[in-house]
């Protein structure tokens, strides 16, 4: 083993577990960071209190006077909590969360100093937009942006600042973060499924949407993950041969969690309820030192929040623990990638799941409602639900064998399809009462309450409906979950105002009731939307046919797959909604198809210099140990030697054809690069990024991995796969 190699793995063995006394329960400590509604009514006046939890539960201003109020409270319970400084936190459009801290210390003359804190720093900040991705906004517009207080999540100590969640605009009120779209689709999703709800319950006066995500990561000991540049700079491991020995013996799933690992998520999970972030399960994942950890779902822009809190904690545990977190959606190849379910439902005031069924048919048929309305909203938009979980790293795990597919589609269960199959027959126009006591004894009365157990757990689906909700599981680990939600609720809602229309037009002009005008409404929308609904294996090459014959979309590479945000389908409806305007998702594409031709740009000068400066030096050395054996094989056998040298010879030969074939790879790699980087047009430029660049990393890599296997284990630089993944 190589020095290097060898003092990595050394450190390994003096990084033990580190386990943090835990001396309260976890329900006495949850949420103790977090300005919540209890802190609020404790900290803060009356006046100020009922104006922030009209603001939260109705969306209503929050006015000057009371802000300083607000902010005063917040900032006595901040430091109460240890807080020193203040931050809007906001995640911009890099993936990343941003902060920027200000002291609550100023000073106020003769020496003396307050600590301060008032409403308008509270309520809006202008930070520097100008370092932040923005498509094209800033140049068109200000390069001013600023920060908004979001009240519907709560404020949050962590460590010793005192976070407020805001959103983050450009000065001409474009949005320029994840956060801000969102909260406008679920506006829009709430004003129209409350619409389609009245049908059904007068009472309904708001829906929420929930998110329950379920986080996939792999940890690997820091040392060991520094010592190897591709996971330093790009987050992956662009090189390195399968181990003897890697995920085959499902050894690791669900099995004990490593002593380490276990006290790092212990940590973790402390942190994690501290900040009011509900996790409730920890499990191993399939592939080796692969975890996943899911907290109890939440209302969606909190849960987004959560996610992206979650993410940032779990790197600065990892440094107390020594590991090093790894979000990439495929680190490792031969293993499997990490994805981020997203679990999404909507549910009422009154306390009701839409998407579950109940226990009477009436309630049914609002379940049937709201579900078949989610799969046509699915159907007509599939291609705009791929391009909301596109991204560089999550393309090698769409369509991989292990991931659910690129092509989009729905998974409903075997009842449901049946259920289904039966409301399709329904017959057209007025329902004779016959007709309606069969429908409702014979389709809605035969959805079960707990569909739960029963519906076949497909897991190649993407999109598969799971008892009591739809779980999208097409995201990838790193996504901000921002961009599917937002997406997702968008369509939905979108389909609940057209749906609402047309029941609307069926009860007036044809004079229908109700009952019978949803019941027609929902037959044509099975008939419509039937080719999105997939129940085989999405994983097999049958479905990749079938799909196309049906007209589905199978976008395997971001820049294909960005095309659809757009598209004049798309620009028009986030802009109906009022979600985005065109400038929005004009620069909201170009931001992401300008980062897949980093990554890729970055991901092509890594594997290029591993190639040339670590694997490429290493077998020259390796190739001319072997020349001086073959050497000394000659002196002393002299004309025979060849009976007792072959091998060598032959590995000479081996490792010159490999050397030379990742020469050629790489030369002609950095030739398409330059090119790509000469074209002007942002699309041309992704496409070569793609086709041109990219393609050729799997060629590089492939003589690497070869090299590796021939190479003397002793002078190999780079930390193997089997101690990347097997040790802790
Ligand atoms: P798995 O998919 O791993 O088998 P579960 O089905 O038990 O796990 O739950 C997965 C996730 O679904 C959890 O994070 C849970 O909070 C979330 N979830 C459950 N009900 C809802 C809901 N109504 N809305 C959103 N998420 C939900
Ligand atoms: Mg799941």
């Amino acid at each position: 083993m190589s020095t290097l190699r060898f003092h990595a793995l050394k450190e390994v063995f003096k990084h033990q577990p580190i386990h943090i006394e835990e001396k309260l329960r976890r329900s006495e400590i949850f949420g103790a960071n977090v300005f919540s509604e209890s802190t609020m009514r404790q900290f803060l006046t009356k006046e100020a209190y009922e104006n922030v939890m009209d603001a939260i539960s109705n969306g209503s201003k929050i006015d000057r006077t009371v802000a300083d109020h607000i902010s005063t409270g917040m900032k006595e319970w901040a430091i109460s909590k240890g807080a020193t400084h203040y931050t809007h936190w906001f995640q911009p459009l890099t993936g990343a969360t941003a902060e920027k801290h200000d002291a609550f210390f100023e000073t106020i003359g003769n020496g003396l100093a307050i600590e301060k804190f008032g409403g308008g720093q509270l309520v809006q900040q202008e930070p520097d937009a100008s370092s932040f991705p923005n498509g094209g906004i800033r140049n068109t517009f200000e390069a001013r942006g600023y920060t908004a207080w979001d009240p519907t999540s709560p404020a949050f100590v962590l460590g010793t600042t005192l976070c407020i969640p805001t959103i983050f605009v450009a000065y001409t009120g474009e949005a320029l973060d994840y956060k801000t779209p969102l909260l406008r689709a679920l506006q829009a999703v709430d004003t129209a499924a409350v619409a389609v709800c009245k049908y059904f319950d007068k009472n309904v006066k708001k829906v929420n949407a929930s998110l329950g995500w379920e986080q996939e990561y792999f940890l690997i000991d820091s040392g060991l993950a520094m010592s190897r540049p591709d996971i330093v700079l790009t987050g992956r491991t662009m090189l390195g041969h399968s181990p003897a020995k890697g995920q085959q013996l499902d050894d690791h799933y669900f099995g004990t969690i490593p002593n380490r690992a276990m006290a790092y998520m212990r940590d973790l999970e402390t942190e994690c309820m501290l900040l009011g972030i509900p996790v409730k399960t920890r499990h191993n994942e399939v592939a080796p030192n692969q975890f996943e950890l899911a907290p109890i779902f939440e209302e969606a822009n909190l849960a987004v929040d959560h996610n992206s809190l979650l993410m940032d904690v779990m790197d600065k545990v990892a440094e107390r623990h020594n590991f090093k977190v790894l979000f990439h959606e495929k680190p490792f190849a031969g293993v499997n990638g990490s994805g981020k379910h997203n679990n999404w439902s909507l549910s009422t005031n009154t306390g009701v799941n839409l998407l579950s069924p109940g226990k009477t048919p009436m309630s049914n048929l609002q379940f049937l409602t709201f579900f078949i309305n989610t799969i046509k909203a699915v159907y007509d938009n599939e291609d705009l639900l791929r391009a909301a979980i596109a991204s560089a790293s999550n393309d090698h795990r769409l369509g991989a064998n292990e991931a659910p597919p690129a092509i989009i589609s729905v998974f409903i269960g075997e009842q449901l399809t049946k259920v289904l199959d039966e409301l399709e027959n329904v017959t057209d126009g007025k329902l004779s009462p016959q007709e309606k006591t069969d429908l409702k004894l014979n389709v809605v009365g035969k959805i079960p309450d707990v569909l739960l157990d029963n519906t076949d757990r497909n897991r190649t689906s993407p999109f598969a409906f799971t008892g009591n909700k739809f779980e999208f599981r097409a995201v990838g680990s790193t996504a901000n979950c921002a961009n599917p939600m937002t997406v997702l609720n968008s369509i939905v809602a979108k389909q609940l105002m057209d749906f609402k229309a047309e029941v609307d037009k069926l009860i007036s002009k044809k004079d229908m009731k109700k009952d019978d005008a949803i019941f027609n409404i929902l037959r044509e929308y099975i008939k419509k939307s039937k080719h999105i609904l997939f129940e085989g294996n999405g994983y097999g090459e049958a479905w990749e046919k079938e799909a196309k014959k049906r007209g589905l979309s199978n976008h395997k590479t971001t820049p294909e797959a960005l095309k659809a945000k757009i598209s004049k389908k798309a620009l028009q409806l986030f802009e109906d909604l009022g979600v985005m305007n065109t400038i929005e998702s004009e620069a909201r594409y170009e931001i992401e198809m300008e980062e897949y031709v980093l990554r890729i740009q970055i991901e092509g000068r890594v594997i290029g210099d591993i190639a040339r400066n670590h694997v490429v030096p290493t077998a020259v050395r390796y190739q001319n140990i072997l020349i001086k054996n073959v050497k000394g094989l000659k002196e002393i056998y002299g004309d025979t030697f060849k009976t007792y040298a072959k091998e060598q010879l032959n590995l000479i030969e081996d490792i010159s054809h490999h050397i030379e074939s990742i020469n050629s790879n790489v030369t002609k790699m950095t030739e398409e690069r330059k090119k790509a980087n000469a074209l002007e047009n942002l699309d041309d430029k992704a496409m070569a990024y793609c086709n041109k660049v990219k393609v050729l990393f799997d060629d590089i890599r492939y003589h690497c991995d070869k090299l590796e296997l021939l190479v003397d284990d002793e002078l190999w630089p780079l930390t193997k796969y089997r101690e990347l993944l097997f040790t802790y």
